[in-house]
């Protein structure tokens, strides 16, 4: 088994666009997308103190879990390959093929098809498959744990400035709580956006609650973050011909990929919000990059 360490890559790029200069602002793009092909963004992020505790436990078996589409799984399946563990996928739904789970198995994992109610309760799932395998170890959907919070909050010590504001897209939450804390901790004063991906994104406050780690900077402030809930396209994995024109235009404009679940969700978003003046002349805005690429060949016939 390797020590789990894999280089941070993560450059700061700006991003032109002559509404960006009519309006007086700056935006930067933090390429966490680069840090590996697969295991992307804040996949590796999360999964990095994930996996060194299963190390410390003498785990060589990660499980966990996802959709047909998921970048966890992807990002699990290579990192578990890269740092000598086997891995399990237990996938929503009825049997499939498509590109990620091909890249999946490619990277030894095997899949296990779970219909849609049983999927629902993971511990359950985990103690009927895996009850007796002392080598196996829980992952759960996302990587969602205060492991990858911590991961996560390590962003904020590799920003090259002060930002005035700082955006991220969110599915489990655990990447924004993460980046919250790094913002309380060093006590920058950058304003934190979050852009849930799902219809009715409130809820994204409780989930961003339990990895939250109580900080005066964060108590103070009634405001610490802010959601806007109205970038959800209709919901998780949803689209309309709106942001898929927008996407386009802005992969061919930038030469940055970004898909239509997450990344580019949250870049529409700040255009849209730059577009209604909600920023101030002057504002320098940061979006995290948190990868998931290859889930453009998920939606190849929407494009
Ligand atoms: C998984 C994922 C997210 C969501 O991160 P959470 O920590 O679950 O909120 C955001 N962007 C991309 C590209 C992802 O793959």
């Amino acid at each position: 088994m390797q020590k789990i360490e894999l280089e941070i890559f993560s450059p700061v790029h700006q991003i032109k666009h002559p509404l960006l200069d009519e309006k007086g602002l700056k935006l930067f793009i933090k390429r966490d997308d680069l840090i590996h092909p697969l295991i992307s963004g804040n996949k590796w992020r999360k999964l990095k103190y994930i996996l060194a505790k299963a190390q410390s436990e003498s785990k060589t078996h990660l499980v966990t879990f996802g959709g047909a589409y998921s970048n966890h799984l992807l990002a699990t399946a290579a990192a578990a390959a890269k740092f000598g563990f086997q891995s399990t996928g237990i996938v929503r739904g009825e049997e499939v093929n498509n590109d990620t789970l091909f890249m999946c198995r490619l990277h030894g994992m095997r899949l296990l098809f779970i219909d849609r109610d049983s999927y629902r309760d993971k511990p359950a799932l985990f103690q009927k498959y895996f009850g007796n395998d002392a080598d196996a170890f829980f992952i759960d959907e996302g990587g969602a744990s205060a492991e990858g919070a911590k991961g996560c909050s390590e962003l904020v010590t590799e920003l090259p400035q002060t930002y005035t504001h700082l955006f991220c897209a969110c599915g489990t939450g655990t990447t924004a709580a993460g980046i919250i804390n790094g913002i309380a901790a060093h006590q920058l004063p950058t304003k934190f956006h979050g852009i849930p991906v799902f219809k009715g994104g409130d809820f994204m406050r409780d989930e961003i609650a339990k990895y939250l780690i109580p900080h005066p900077s964060l108590s103070e402030r009634t405001d610490s973050y802010h959601l806007h809930t109205d970038y959800h396209f209709g919901g998780y994995g949803k689209t309309t011909p709106q942001l898929i024109d927008f996407i386009k235009a802005f992969i061919a404009s930038t030469g940055i990929l970004i898909e239509p679940v997450y990344t580019g969700k949250m870049l529409y978003a700040i255009f849209d919000m730059a577009r209604n003046n909600y920023f101030n002349p002057g504002d320098e805005i940061l979006v995290i990059h948190s990868g998931g690429i290859w889930g453009l060949l998920g939606m190849k016939e929407k494009f």
